[in-house]
């Protein structure tokens, strides 16, 4: 079946499940692919219990939630649960809920604009600043929202350099942004030297755990120590957390904190100057699935506190494992870093991570890598802990097949492209 545009007639429901088929099968493995394209998932049980909890809201929409007395409650109940993961109790932290780090990203930097225009009114062209491993997204929210980011070099630990960012920080400075960690090193930033600096000098400080913030309190129980990044932390304004990544909701499905309730009205924008009168949004996204709080909903109740840790557990074993193994591998050397993302490099100047990551890609290992230097990347998770046994012996294989100089194909080491 191929339809560039509508077809005349209609397909049967079994021609156009069929055709669908068709196109899974050109998809990589859903177990191979797991480090790199799929969600972060916690094993086929939980994946199943998402989804036929997803599908039990499917079709309603949460922009009108006042309709859904029932979705109003999961909903609320998310955004507490969310809120005190965060950290968050203690300073009475609130949540908003987006969709995905971007969204989450987006609303942090412009409630930071909107405070910083009521607080700092003689600022005009306001400015960010982060270190260079910050994500990609964040240019992004900070370019829609007309605000300047100053990436500042990360030490030599690969971590955002505290000293180097006060350094930068001038006169149209309204707030730090540092990653707990960042995406391309899997590394947390020292969250609470900058947010000293932050608090020191009345700035926003945004931290961004896409990626970590709903695996870290687990991973912390589970008896690893990490570093502090939460509303604990004193400093601390506005917190971007994934509960589609080790929150194991589905797409879309994140989560916007900020510190206390007083600074909702930054991020509140409610016009009414249109025909219909009032427009409210939970963030800057219209119509989204009430689904996806639904699914973060099952999945807290479904796992609970000690399914989390289980599954934080079962990751950071799969890592270590991992680690070990690649270790094993001559030329090849995984770094230490915090959480769920491992990332190597080649110590042997015949083996490039290109190759590497192209060569994985062709035996069914879809990879993605690290430019700045040469790594390549990938995320641990309960799933993807099953299979480290068969990505070692692969990858072993891709390393010995380059140094020998037998054609690999040569990979890209960007996040997307
Ligand atoms: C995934 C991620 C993002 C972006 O999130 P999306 O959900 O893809 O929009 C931002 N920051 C970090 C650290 C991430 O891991």
């Amino acid at each position: 079946m191929t339809a560039t545009a509508l077809p005349a007639t209609g397909s049967t429901f079994d021609e156009v499940m069929s055709a669908l088929d068709d196109f899974l099968a050109l998809e990589p493995d859903r177990r191979r692919g797991h480090m790199s394209c799929y969600a972060m998932k916690g094993g086929t049980d939980v994946q199943r219990v998402l989804q036929a909890g997803y599908n039990k809201y499917f079709g309603f929409n949460a922009l009108v939630r006042r309709y859904f007395p029932g979705y109003q409650r999961i909903e609320q109940e998310v955004l507490e649960t969310a809120a005190g993961l965060l950290g968050g109790k203690a300073t009475g932290a609130v949540t908003a809920m987006t969709a995905g780090g971007t969204e989450s990203i987006f609303c942090a930097v412009h409630a930071a604009r909107e405070w910083a225009r009521e607080t700092r009114p003689e600022i005009i062209a306001p400015e960010f600043v982060a270190p260079y491993s910050l994500h990609a997204t964040f240019s992004k929210a900070c370019h829609y929202l007309g605000v300047k980011l100053r990436r500042i070099p990360v030490g030599p630990d690969y971590r955002g350099d505290p000293e180097a960012m006060a350094a930068a920080i001038g006169p149209n400075t309204v707030g730090l942004a540092a990653s707990a960690p960042c995406w391309s090193y899997g590394l947390y930033d020292p969250i609470d030297e900058i947010a000293a600096i932050a608090r020191d000098r009345g700035l926003w400080m945004h931290v961004d755990a896409c990626v970590g913030g709903f695996l870290a309190p687990f991973v912390k129980k589970a008896g690893h120590p990490l570093p502090a990044w939460d509303f604990s932390v004193e400093g601390v304004t506005s917190i971007s957390a994934d509960l589609h990544k080790f929150g194991f909701a589905a797409f879309p499905c994140s989560i916007v904190g900020f510190r206390d309730e007083s600074l909702l009205r930054f991020h509140q924008v409610f016009p009414d100057d249109w025909p219909s009168m009032k427009y409210m949004a939970q963030a800057f996204s219209g119509s989204r699935p009430a689904s996806s709080a639904v699914g973060a909903w099952t999945m807290f109740q479904y796992l609970g506190e000690d399914g989390y840790v289980r599954l934080a557990r079962e990751t950071m074993e799969g890592k270590a494992r991992m680690s070990e193994g690649i270790a094993a591998i001559p030329g090849l050397k995984p770094w230490a870093t915090d959480l769920s993302i491992l990332v190597y490099e080649s110590t042997d100047p015949t083996v490039p991570v290109e190759k590497i990551v192209g060569g994985l890609t062709e035996l069914g290992w879809p990879c993605g890598g690290t430019l700045e230097p040469p790594l390549v990347h990938l995320v641990m998770d309960p799933l993807a802990a099953g299979t480290v046994d068969d990505y070692l012996k692969d990858l072993a294989r891709v390393v010995e097949s380059v140094r020998s100089g037998k054609p690999v194909q040569t990979g890209s080491l960007s996040y997307v492209d």
